[in-house]
Order: C-alpha cells, then structure tokens, then sequence
C-alpha cells in the first residue's frame, strides 16, 4: 500500500468507523460522496429534512420565499430555454434579466441580460426547500421543471450568449439537487446533456475579466463570465454520481495561476476583483481541496475566505462596495460610505459566504467561522426586502451615510436566485454533526433531529436572540445517552457569559471564540440555558477613517436614524441603551437630544446611518 492509499485508507476507515458521512436519508448518494472525497472533515452537515426552524423570522423568510417561488409559473420559467429550443413557448415574458430582449445594451440597458440565468436557482432552492419540509407539491414542481427542461436542452441557447458558464454552473447546480434533494429520476441524464451542449461554448480554461477581455467580445458583457465558478459543482455533480468525466471538467477550470496559486502563497490578490464570484470561487478551492487532497487548495480557500473578513469587511460582515475588493490601506472602504450606494450584494454575498464558512467550520471545528456568518445573518440578508411578484428584488445592502432599503432597477437580477437558496439553508447552517455529537452554530428557533448511538435524538432551540442575548436547548431522547453538545461561543462574548445545564451553571472555563463541548449523559427533557455577555463595542470602516466608526451589539450592527446628521460622541455612542427587554431598538443620547438605534431587520422605509463620524 502507498503512503497516499494508506492515508486516504485511514481516513475513510475512520469516517466509517464514526459514522460521520455516512448515509442517512439520502443514502446512496451521500455514500458516493464519501468515497469520491479523500479528505473527511471533522464535522458533517446535517440532511436538509433533520433541521426544522421554528417560528421566527428566520422561518418567516424562508417560507415567503418557498410559496413564492411555488407559486411562479412554469411556463413563464421554461420560457427563453423553449424560444431558443425552436419549440411552443407560451406564458408571458418574465422581463429583466430573464428574458430575451432587444433592448438589451449593456451597461446602460441590462433588460435581456443573461435569459434563464437564475431557473437552476429557483430549481435548486425549491429542491432544498422540498428536503426540508417535505412538501409533495414542491418536489412535484421540481419534477415538472426538470421534466419541462428536458426537451429544451440544446446548444443554440448559448449562440451569442453573453455568460454561458454563469448560467449553465446555476443549471448545473438547479440538476444536481434536484437529484439529490427532490429525488428527481431523470436530472442527472439531463444534466449530461445540458453539460455537452454548453460545453463548444465554454473556454478551455478559466478566465479573469482581462483575459476575455483580450478575446474579441461583442459587447462589454461577454467579459463578464465567471467560469472560474464552475468546478465546484462540477465536482459535487460527479460525487452525486454524474459521472468521472465531471472530475475532469472540474480541474479544468481550476484558476490556479492567477487565484488559487497566489492565495495559497498568503498573497491578497482579492482587490480589484469582482466580489462575489471570487468569493464563490473559494468554494470550488475547497472541493478540489476534498476531492484531490491537495493542500493548496485548502490553503488558497482559507486565505480567501480570511482576507474577505479581514481586509475587505464592513462592520455588519457584509463586503465588495461597488462589487468590487479593496486594496486595504487604499481607505476606499471609508471612501465608499459616501460615493455609492452599492455598498454589498446581499443575497449573493451571504449565499457565498455562508457556503465557504460551512466547508471551513467543517472541517476546522473553528467556531470564528460561524461568528462570521451570525454577523452576516443578522446584519444583512435577515433584513432583506421580500421578492415582488414582478421579480422586483432585493440586491445591495446600503451604507452610505444617507442610507435607505432599496429595491434593484432590474427585474429577475442574480440575487433572486441566491435568495431562495440561502433561506433554504438556514436551517443547516444552524447544526452540524460529530461522532461525538451535535454542534449548535446559529442561535435561532428551531429543531435538530438525529440518531445517536441508535437513539433518537432532538434539541429544539427556543430564543429571540440576539435581541434577547440568551437561548435554551431542550434534549429530548427515547432513552438516556451519552454525547457531546458543543456550544458556539461567539469571540464577542464578554465574562459574564454563562452556561446552565437543569438551571445549574456549568463550572467549565468558556473560551470565547471556541465551540464549547458540553460531555454527559443526557436524559430527556434535560434543559441546556446559554445567557450571553453581549458587549456594545465600536469599530472603525477601515484604518484611514478611524474616527468613522459604527456601534456593535455583539453580532449585530445598530444603525442610526432619524437625524442622521446629529454630532455623536464615542462615548455616548457606548452608553446606548436598548428601550426595552428585547426590544430591536437602542437609544442614544446626544447634546441635540436621544437618537434611536435599530437592527438591519427593524429598518423598513427610514432613512438610516451605519458609521458615524466621532471626535472624540
Ligand atoms: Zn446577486
């Protein structure tokens, strides 16, 4: 046996032995999946159907957006696919980005941008969506999309198609869930035909904007594509059993020269960059980190993801104003606060980034992942505006200091894609699974269910945080068992915080910025009680503004609003006071007068403010 073999034979014997990968209830595909990967992460994510969230506004937004995308009609959707198939298309036009138009003149008009752009997405997250509740009519839906897709799979969709490997990597996506989610029995052959269609139309490798741009282009459009986004779910596609040929592609548009190579040498090639798709991109560094094995990958996407928090972030997570990363040290982020609106992609943004934080807490057990996310969580996409019926959507988060909740000028953009997706996830982004047993990542109502040791197991998750700064899990089990329930313990999180097993605080040592492994034997209705420190802390938009500076609520950003111009000290800005028990809104007083504070969900139609200018 070859060191390597031998390796990769004491990972999987290790796997099986705890049971981390194995199958649940999608069996035969999560196993394929195990044995395509050669590395096994330490933690694993829960099936879509073990996680329940309950009443909140977590559930609120997933649910909107599950009936609304239910409810879209078929025809509308199948539409461009079935014009370029040469075939009956009846149904109105979508509009925006969505459908054929001659308007279309980019940048000035982006009607007719990128047609079917997002059907993958709206496929792929009723997929999840149908996982996780069940619902017959959504995986129905999926099946009637798929099925309707099928016949119009053909390569002329992709004659004079501005960004053909953008689309087809959401088709692909849309496919290979509805596989593995809505067991549908025909996505993986579609997909086969999907990807030899798209394939003339595809480069033979990835490439930055300057290279398409180099390449002759009809209009500035065509140098947009992203196909350094592919090889993620080429590689999830072959491991839910698409076919070797998937690996290949993979590793074909790999962008190793000029992304993943630099970012694995600790060199922050992030500014100038396209914000989202690079963030996206760290995820297919990871996949090839777990298929092939090779540590650059795995480096290149932990770097990646580090810069991102590091150098490129806003206060409330969120980055890339404009779309764009920054060179830090430029001060372009404090410059952004007051020559854009544009200041982050939202759905897009926290759907990438909850995506690369889940495969790093993954396989690290690093809590500061999941610290990341609850910052984007609360700050950012929880307050999105809902879809409109006319595809009206929401797309970027403002922190301009004369800021509103805005919806985007175009209909049907990219971010009603993301959407439907990452409020699918909220639930697996909340738990994740260990031999040893269950770590709780996002506080927020809801339930986790699973088999442990041959128990049936559950926590059900009451809390309002974080307006309310504390939570309470509650076991329940057939019989008693012994097993670890590890607790995030946000890096925020002052003293005082404290862990009650039963009403009896835990003599343990909490180490913020650490999972906290609760070991015993568990019985049922055993109760666990989590009271957060939450300190109000101020930081400053970048280096070069470091009197600009914006109030945190441990995980949450408070914005201002009312008079948004009013002279703020730092020190009255650290006396905030929340109105009430639980209440979403702070007051501050000023030598003006009091000054109201709100969270990013609270906000509606008011004018607010994120950083504030302080003298002193
Ligand atoms: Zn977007």
């Amino acid at each position: 046996m070859s060191r390597t073999s031998r390796r990769t034979f004491l990972k999987r014997s290790a796997v099986a032995a705890s049971g981390v990968l194995v199958a649940r209830s999608f069996g035969h595909a999560d196993a394929a999946a195990a044995s395509a990967d050669t590395v096994a992460p330490r933690l694993a994510q829960f099936d879509y159907s073990e996680v329940q969230l309950l009443d909140g506004p977590a559930l609120d937004q997933f649910n909107t957006n599950h009936a609304f995308f239910l409810a879209l009609d078929d025809d509308k959707l199948l539409k461009p696919f079935r014009q370029r198939a040469g075939l009956s298309a009846p149904g109105e036009d979508m509009g925006g980005w969505y459908s054929f138009s001659d308007a279309f003149d980019p940048p000035k008009n982006m009607t007719g941008y990128v047609p079917g752009h997002t059907f993958g997405q709206y496929l792929s997250g009723l997929a999840r969506a149908y996982a996780a509740t069940g619902s017959k009519p959504t995986q129905e839906k999926v099946q009637r999309l798929v099925a309707g897709f099928a016949p119009t799979v053909t390569g002329k969709f992709y004659v004079d198609y501005p960004l053909p490997a953008y689309t087809f990597d959401k088709t692909n996506c849309g496919l290979i869930d509805a596989h593995q989610f809505a067991a549908d029995p025909q996505a993986l052959a579609v997909l086969n035909h999907a990807t030899d269609a798209v394939l003339p139309f595809l480069p033979e490798k990835a490439l930055t904007r300057a290279e398409q741009e180099a390449r002759p282009h009809p209009n500035i459009a065509f140098t947009w594509d992203e196909t350094y986004t592919l090889p993620e779910n080429f590689y999830l596609a072959c491991k839910r059993g698409a076919g070797d040929r998937y690996k290949q592609l993979a590793a074909r548009f790999l962008q190793d020269k000029d992304y993943f190579d630099p970012l694995a040498e600790g060199k922050n090639i992030l500014p100038g960059q396209h914000a989202y798709s690079h963030v996206n991109a760290l995820s297919s560094a990871f996949q090839a980190y777990l298929v092939t094995g090779n540590e650059k990958y795995l480096r290149a996407a932990r770097n990646g993801f580090d810069f991102v928090r590091t150098t490129q972030s806003f206060a409330t997570g969120g980055w890339g104003p404009n779309e764009t990363f920054r060179a830090p040290g430029s001060g372009e982020m404090g410059e952004s606060l007051t020559n854009t609106h544009a200041s982050f992609e939202t759905p897009c943004g926290a759907y990438g980034h909850f995506k690369i934080a889940r495969y790093l807490l993954c396989l690290s057990g690093d809590s500061r992942y999941g610290d990341s996310m609850e910052r984007v969580f609360y700050n950012t996409i929880l307050g999105a505006k809902p879809l409109l019926e006319d595809g009206t959507s929401f797309y970027y988060s403002d922190y301009n200091n004369s800021a509103s909740k805005f919806y985007h000028e175009d209909k049907w953009p990219c971010c009603s894609g993301t959407f439907p997706q990452i409020t699918a996830d909220y639930g697996i982004s909340s738990y994740f699974r260990s031999p040893a047993g269950v770590y709780v990542n996002l506080y927020l109502p809801s339930k986790v269910s699973w088999m442990q040791s041959g128990v049936r197991t559950a926590l059900i998750q009451s809390t309002n945080y974080p307006d309310v700064p504390e939570t309470s899990l509650e076991v329940k089990l057939d019989r008693p068992a012994s097993f670890v329930v590890a607790l995030r313990i946000p890096e925020w999180a002052g003293p005082k915080t404290s862990v009650a097993v039963n009403g009896k605080p835990l003599s343990m040592d909490l180490k913020p910025g650490t999972f906290l492994p609760v070991e015993r034997s568990w019985k049922d209705g055993d109760r666990i009680e989590i009271s957060f420190d939450v300190p109000l802390k101020l930081e400053a938009v970048d280096a070069q503004h470091p009197n600009t500076v914006a109030l945190l609520n441990g995980p949450l950003t408070l914005f201002s609003t009312g008079n948004l111009s009013a002279k703020i000290t730092r020190a009255q800005l650290l006396a905030a006071r929340q109105t009430a028990r639980g209440s979403s809104d702070w007051v501050v007083a000023t030598e003006t007068g009091p000054i109201t504070l709100k969270t990013f969900l609270a906000i509606q139609d008011e004018k607010y403010r994120l950083y504030h200018e302080v003298s002193v």
